[in-house]
């Protein structure tokens, strides 16, 4: 057990008070750096979700309803101070729960503080519009909450996803439920005490912990929400969006990838290099925007493939708080899918693999970052999210054909250029099916301003930025005819 979490972690947090599921199950979360159990969480279930939706609701029927777009920015921002404040606890946190390095456990914390910073002084500069119209009429639009929404997010990136999607929906006055994955929920829980603690009325954030097809399901096909939210694999995405047709609601799906990075031969490599290994190895892999992909053309590809198998060589593998490279993967699950991938790479080149830190305690998930060369596009490797430290590297002779394997996955959530030539790097942004393109560099260092989102079997809907406002909001047009 963590001895520096400061609020209950084996109950529900609903209409402002901490509660015990109804069924008074509970379930065991586990260390996935050495397999022992960390804590205690809640089971929730359908009567708990029951309960949120309704405490939600009375929350826009009460005072969250009443709360000024000024004075939930101001609480947002009071929330993001104190989450900037709790960096160390939240970061230590979230290594123990999810196994991830220790540095990347307090960026995500101090991304999710960047979030709420972002959506509290967002909150009152969302407005509607006035639109000329026929003479004796005055026409304008309000962008109005949804109601009560839904999130169902993953055990990868907790606080970021918490941060953009809950962040966005507070925002624009939605009172929230929230359920966290059964494998990593404990700064959900935390999110929830910083709430309180920064004056959110009660309502207007309830957090559920639970088994997916328990909680969850509960949750998305509940008649009470009017919008969910959902981070996760695709295949729990359409049940999700099955659910959400079933009460006709709007639906955003954050799904996988397989996302590409392409270099061209006129590329700078020292500067693609740190790139195109860490934006798939970040989180052991398990990143939904993870560049599993990448793809070289030939001028460069024997100089480039042996620079990106020196990294691989280089990578240690090590428990979250050794803040090696790379930490374990959630579960024992987990790490059997992709030792599964990796058994389909035998016919594979094999360029390099990282190494495991002396001591990493056995029991832990652990799998050594691995690096494949020369894959065929259409591989199993090539085609599927692995999430996990893996990585294709696959040869292209010209842009057309660059595109055509870029493109050719399901997928289609991020993708990056690497050239010098500009004229090439404004085809390549049209050419490439993905939700966010970036040139000469990947990621843009997470920046919570931009939107995100997937085409294809990455998902729909856009989260960061502006868009994640809209999307949480109704547009509603008033005309009135006064002659
Ligand atoms: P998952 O779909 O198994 O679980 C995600 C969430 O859904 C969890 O909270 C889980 O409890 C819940 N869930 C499971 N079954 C459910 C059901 N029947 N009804 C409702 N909810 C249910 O995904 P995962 O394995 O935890 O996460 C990995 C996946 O998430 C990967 O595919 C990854 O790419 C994706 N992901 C996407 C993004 C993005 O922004 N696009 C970000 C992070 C992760």
């Amino acid at each position: 057990m963590l001895k520096n979490i400061w609020y209950p972690t084996d109950k529900l947090f609903i209409g402002g008070e901490w509660v015990s599921p109804a069924g008074g199950e509970v379930l065991q979360l586990e260390n996935p750096s050495d397999g022992t159990p960390l804590a205690p969480i809640a089971r929730g279930k359908a009567a708990d979700i029951d309960a949120a939706v309704t405490a939600a609701q009375a929350a826009m029927d009460g005072e969250w309803g009443r709360t000024t777009a000024l004075e939930r920015g101001r609480i947002l921002t009071r929330m993001g101070q104190l989450v900037l404040k709790k960096v160390d606890e939240l970061g230590i946190i979230e290594a123990h729960d999810v196994g991830k390095p220790l540095t990347q456990a307090r960026n995500d914390a101090i991304a999710m503080a960047r979030y709420l910073e972002y959506y509290g002084g967002a909150a009152d500069k969302v407005h509607g519009e006035t639109i000329p119209y026929m003479d004796g009429y005055t026409v304008y639009t309000l962008r109005e909450p949804h109601g009560v929404t839904g999130h169902i997010v993953p055990w990868n990136y907790p606080m970021q996803i918490i941060g953009r999607s809950v962040g966005a929906a507070l925002a624009m006055g939605n009172a929230c439920v929230l359920k966290p994955a059964e494998e990593a929920c404990l700064t959900a829980l935390g999110f929830a005490a910083i709430a309180q603690e920064a004056g959110l009325p009660a309502g207007a954030l309830n957090v559920v912990p639970g088994l997916g097809e328990e909680a969850g399901a509960a949750l998305s096909g509940h008649t009470g929400i009017q919008h969910i939210s959902f981070t996760g694999s695709v295949g729990v995405g359409k049940l999700v969006q099955a659910a959400a047709a079933q009460n006709v609601i709007p639906v955003t799906l954050e799904l996988g990838g397989k996302s590409p990075q392409v270099v061209f031969d006129d590329a700078d490599l020292d500067a693609a290099l740190p790139f195109l290994v860490g934006a798939c190895i970040q989180n052991a892999g398990q990143t939904c925007s993870a560049a599993s992909r990448v793809l070289i053309q030939r001028g460069v590809y024997d100089k480039l493939l042996a620079r990106m198998a020196d990294s691989y060589s280089g990578m240690m593998v090590g428990p979250a708080m050794a803040d090696a490279n790379v930490g374990p993967l959630i579960s024992a699950r987990q790490k059997e899918i992709v030792t599964g991938f990796l058994a389909q790479g035998k016919d594979l080149r094999l360029a390099a693999q990282g190494s495991i830190i002396e001591g990493t305690p056995e029991g832990g998930h652990y799998v050594v970052p691995t690096l494949f060369a020369n894959v065929p596009p259409d591989h199993p490797l090539a085609q599927n999210e692995i999430f996990g430290p893996v990585q294709v590297v696959i040869p292209f002779e010209d842009e057309a054909e660059a595109v055509a394997i870029a493109n050719g996955t399901d997928f289609g959530l991020v993708a990056s250029v690497w050239s010098r030539d500009g004229a090439r790097q404004m085809r390549m942004a049209k050419a490439l099916k993905a939700g966010q393109v970036f040139i000469n560099n990947y990621g843009a260092g997470g920046g919570v301003e931009l939107p995100f989102g997937g085409v294809g079997k990455s998902g729909h809907g856009r989260e960061k930025g502006f868009e994640a406002l809209y999307g949480f909001s109704v547009l509603k047009t008033v005309a009135a005819y006064h002659g």
